[in-house]
């Protein structure tokens, strides 16, 4: 059994002030969510200081980005090994916005999966495609592609030590959710096409939904086979909405 997973990506928001107490929210009401394992992503500067505020709780630190480089002179980006000094557990890679706004290559994220998982923190790499490519009926060569590269980098058994997040980029911040029929469709092909290589290796992996999930929404998405909880951005900076979506994932 997969247990499902429900991880909060803050992006570029909050301040020590206003994360103090959204961690409060979610720790108050972390005893009414029975299935998920929850983690927080918050940028880089409040790791210490949100490790700290978790302790004694089960929350699971994540981060939002690691370089695929162990060390060296490479100005302004964390090595695996750094967020491993914060209790990292997870750290998220190949975010739509990393690949768009910085241009990250597919085989770059790959690199960082490997990065990631070789430091023992489980990778949450990102895949979907765009409006254009859902539109010209190539979403499963994208999503193929972006998974591929990373199979050649580590190997299919490796998927297990991470997990996937399907995101549909045109879900992501703008309200449209894919229906769960869509969402399921992909994440049901992605994990066959894992599975035409490792059958185990598909039965344990976890695939996320993201993109415009909220309270709403969650129990639909959540409820479907093949999706086994979500990556959450802009509702996880609501402590109610983030723990109401964590309370969905069954
Ligand atoms: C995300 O950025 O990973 C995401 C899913 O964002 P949102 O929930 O705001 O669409």
């Amino acid at each position: 059994m997969r247990q499902p997973l429900v991880a909060g990506n803050w992006k570029m928001n909050g301040s020590a002030e206003s994360i103090e107490r959204l961690l409060d929210g979610i720790k108050g009401s972390l005893d009414t969510v029975e299935k998920a394992e929850v983690v927080v992503c918050p940028p880089f500067v409040y790791l210490s200081d949100v490790r700290r505020q978790l302790t004694g709780s089960s929350v699971a630190l994540g981060a939002q980005n690691v370089s695929e480089h162990p060390s060296g002179a490479y100005t302004g980006e964390i090595a695996a090994s750094m967020l491993l000094d914060f209790q990292c557990r997870y750290v998220i890679v190949g975010h739509s916005e990393r690949r768009s706004l910085f241009g990250e290559s597919d085989s770059q994220v790959a690199a960082k999966f490997a990065a990631a998982r070789a430091a023992g923190i489980r990778p949450i790499l990102c895949v979907g495609e765009v409006l254009e490519e859902r539109e010209q009926g190539i979403t499963e060569k994208v999503v193929v592609r972006q998974l591929d590269a990373v199979i050649e980098e580590v190997g299919v058994e490796a998927l297990a030590d991470g997990v996937i997040a399907y995101e549909p980029v045109w879900a992501i911040g703008t309200g449209k959710t894919a229906s769960p029929e869509q969402a399921q469709e992909v994440h049901a092909f992605i994990r066959g096409r894992i599975a035409e290589r490792s059958a185990d290796t598909a039965g344990q992996v976890r695939i996320l939904y993201g993109g415009s999930v909220k309270a709403a929404n969650a129990e639909a998405l959540f409820a479907m086979p093949d999706i086994d909880g979500g990556l959450i951005g802009g509702a996880s900076l609501d402590a109610e909405e983030f723990i109401s979506i964590c309370r969905a994932a069954v």
